[in-house]
């Protein structure tokens, strides 16, 4: 067994790390012996606890139930950012009365504090934070990266997913040499205290085991946009190396909370169709109980829909699909409608303590081309209606936008958590209507009528910004 074992490991290595062998061999050849044997594991089911049933489908896109031991997820769903085990600003029962179903979870920052351990010591995070629903947990690389070899491009990935398409580099900050990668580990720099850690695949789902999460990812590495096609198939390859070692080590240890959790598989190849591709059809191979899709995911919108066509087609059909770190209404509707259940970002919640609140209309019924209004604009000082006419979130019910606005402008950490409110009740509200729209085949319709008028005024706005006298 063990012989046999190290001869599949070698086999695969000089696929995909020896300089004899062109890294387009890992493209071309399909999956390794290793991955073949990984494909004997699939028969085992990580956990009882986990499942995902579609409902309903319309083209590729499907209505789904995804179960977990903290209840059950109605997919497609937002799935709100937690990052330290706090939804910021807004105490959990208010994020649930919101209609948020899921959370997600950092396990990069939980890691380095309060610790995994201090958490599991309090019964897992569901109960450190008194969250009783779902919570996804990355797998720590994307932060691994992005506060390292991210800072070190200058490229403000958490600042901006699409750097194409403004926000720009937001990170000058000093962050050179604070990640190292190698085959068996990252070494990387506390952003906190400045201390040493490493990371590997193991320690990742040991974190995660700790954090008690209902869906784990397993470990990768997140490559950059500016990183070039060779380095982000050999990065993909390491990380296809790093997914064997994640799924060995989960399915080799058990959970610590008493229930069971999952494991979803990461696809990276950055925005080049044939990594990306072949990325998606090793994951795909290797009985993981999900997928999620990570990584640079192109500099524009239409850019990360082409990676989504080169992604899905190469998944299993039965299996739930995450895409990481996107939630803006445009892209939730082409994702959802290439085959994506969950997605999370957290622009809604970011942009609501900025006071930018989510809105399909202005005032006088023109459309929004980013479904963005700013509270802080000086014309909703004496505006005394709710952020948006007839939503039912608790914000809208009780307060107006000049309250809200002057709570803004004046830092009350009040403004903040009811602005975030009402955006995690209008993800919540918009998911709905995708359900819905799915389950009646209308999804292409619905789409439409919520992005056109967008669309349009948005070509609008450049049209009139172009016709300015200078
Ligand atoms: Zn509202």
């Amino acid at each position: 067994m063990g012989g046999g074992e190290a001869v599949d490991e070698r086999v695969h290595a000089s696929a995909f790390r020896n300089e004899a062998a062109p890294w387009t061999a890992f493209v071309a050849r399909g999956p390794p012996p290793a991955v073949q044997a990984a494909l004997a594991w699939a028969a085992m089911s990580t956990s009882a606890d986990f499942g995902f049933e579609i409902l309903a489908r319309d083209g590729a896109a499907r209505r789904g139930l995804l179960r977990t031991a903290h209840g059950t997820v109605e997919t497609p769903a937002f799935v709100a950012v937690a990052t330290q085990g706090s939804v910021k600003s807004v105490a959990p029962t208010s994020v649930r009365e919101a209609g948020t179903q899921i959370l997600f979870a950092n396990t990069y920052h939980l890691y380095l504090r309060p610790g995994a351990e201090t958490v599991a010591r309090h019964g897992g995070l569901h109960r450190f934070m008194n969250w009783d629903g779902p919570i996804l947990t990355d797998s720590g690389g994307f932060q691994v990266f992005s506060l390292g070899a991210g800072l070190e491009h200058g490229v403000g990935k958490v600042a901006s997913i699409f750097p194409g398409e403004g926000a720009g580099p937001g990170a000058a900050r000093a962050g050179q040499g604070m990640v190292r990668v190698e085959e068996e580990r990252v070494v990387f720099t506390s952003h906190v205290d400045g201390r040493r850690h490493v990371f590997t695949p193991e320690i990742s789902v040991q974190v995660q085991r700790a954090l008690g999460a209902d869906v784990a990812l397993a470990f990768d590495e997140c490559t950059s946009p500016l990183h070039d096609e060779r380095y982000t198939a050999q990065s993909a390859a390491r990380t296809h190396r790093w997914a064997e070692r994640s799924l060995r080590a989960f399915r080799e240890s058990e959970p610590r909370h008493g229930y069971g959790q999952a494991l979803y598989g990461v696809v990276q190849g950055g925005a080049y169709e044939r990594v990306r591709a072949a990325s998606a059809g090793v994951i795909g191979a290797m009985g993981f109980d999900g997928f999620a899709v990570g990584g640079n995911l192109g500099d524009t919108r239409e850019t990360m829909y082409r990676v989504l066509d080169w992604t899905v087609p190469e998944l299993p059909d039965g299996p739930p699909r995450h895409l990481l770190g996107i939630g803006d209404v445009a892209s939730v509707f082409e994702a959802v409608a290439r085959g994506l259940d969950t997605f999370d970002s957290v622009a809604p919640t970011r942009n609501a303590r900025n006071g930018g609140v989510l809105a399909r209309v202005d005032d006088d019924g023109t459309p929004l081309p980013t479904f963005r209004l700013n509270l802080k604009n000086a014309r909703f000082a004496d505006d005394l209606r709710p952020i948006e006419q007839g939503c039912d979130c608790d914000t809208c019910r009780h307060h107006s936008r000049a309250y809200l606005r002057h709570l803004l402008k004046a830092n009350e950490q009040l403004g903040q958590q009811l602005a975030t409110i009402h955006n995690l009740r209008f993800m919540a509200r918009l998911m709905e209507e995708i359900r819905d729209a799915i389950a009646a085949g209308r999804l292409d319709a619905v789409r439409d009528a919520w992005l056109e008028p967008a669309r349009e005024a948005a070509a609008r706005t450049v049209t009139a910004g172009a016709g300015r006298p200078s």
